[in-house]
């Protein structure tokens, strides 16, 4: 184990878009990363490259944040080697084939709010222990990773993901007033239409040429566009900001 004086993020989904953004980024600004992938692990090889270019350690693990039991591993991991945590960025995420309401099933929905809802939920109880100044922490920050969708209702045919994402609005807002006894400040970020591997789902770069015109910036946002929010919120350069739902959708 390391008792880093820099502090120590975990970002689940850290291996590739948004998060691996945000992987580097926070490195740039002298943290050390732990980030969690659940199958590419070559992409997640590289972020961990990234980030040691940018001036970082990172450890990468693999942990379905469908699993409570990986969770768990997770933060163990990250305690074994880094010794601290300090923030929590909560972004792993999936869209979920669409699927129109009237054929909801139950193996399709579960598996999109377990991964979404419930593994934030988790993630959030685990760091919040061990970040707690009630239990021997520091204090420190959990960034949500919500979207525009949970305000806009996204994409046709995905309702399911839009309410995922309206469910982290909510959880970010009541654990901005549970969590502050415990020195922890929670915020979330609502990206747009980013241009990563997530839309490869529902139509990938056609999808994202069609969409981008439309927004009132014309164009789909970049991944590090979001991971400059998100690392101010996750900083001390945020210290009184909290409790609030971050845009970053170019206007849409
Ligand atoms: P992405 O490019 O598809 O990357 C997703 C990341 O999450 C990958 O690192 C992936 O790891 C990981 N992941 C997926 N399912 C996981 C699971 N069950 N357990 C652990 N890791 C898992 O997605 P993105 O666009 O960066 O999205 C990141 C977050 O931003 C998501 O919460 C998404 O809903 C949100 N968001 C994105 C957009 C957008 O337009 N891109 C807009 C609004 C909100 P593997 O590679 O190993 O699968």
């Amino acid at each position: 184990m390391t008792t880093s004086k820099r502090p120590i993020a975990v970002i689940t989904g850290g291996s590739r878009g948004i998060g691996r953004a945000v992987a580097v980024a926070l490195a740039r600004q002298g943290w050390d990363i732990s980030l969690s992938y659940v199958s590419d692990a070559a992409a997640a090889v590289e972020t961990v490259a990234q980030v040691q270019a940018a001036g970082g350690q990172a450890l990468a693990v693999r942990a379905d944040m469908a699993s409570r039991e990986d969770i768990r591993q997770l933060f163990a991991d990250t305690m074994k080697t880094f010794g601290q945590l300090d923030a929590l960025i909560n972004n792993a995420g999936v869209v979920g084939q669409p699927r129109s309401i009237l054929d909801a099933d139950d193996e399709h929905l579960t598996a999109v709010f377990r991964t979404n809802v419930l593994g934030s939920f988790f993630c959030a109880s685990e760091a919040a222990r061990l970040m707690s100044t009630q239990r021997g922490g520091k204090g420190g920050s959990i960034v949500n990773m919500s979207s525009a969708a949970a305000r806009h209702g996204g994409m046709p045919q995905e309702a399911h993901y839009a309410a995922s994402k309206g469910a982290i609005d909510s959880f970010t807002l009541a654990l901005s007033k549970e969590l502050p006894p415990h020195g922890i400040r929670v915020n979330a970020v609502r990206p747009g239409l980013i241009n990563t591997q997530i839309h490869d789902i529902h139509g990938g770069q056609d999808l994202i040429s069609k969409v981008g015109p439309t927004v009132p910036l014309g164009r789909a946002g970049q991944a590090e566009e979001v991971a400059e929010v998100v690392a101010f919120l996750a900083g001390p350069l945020s210290s009184y900001v909290h409790g609030t739902l971050v845009d970053v959708s170019g206007g849409r």
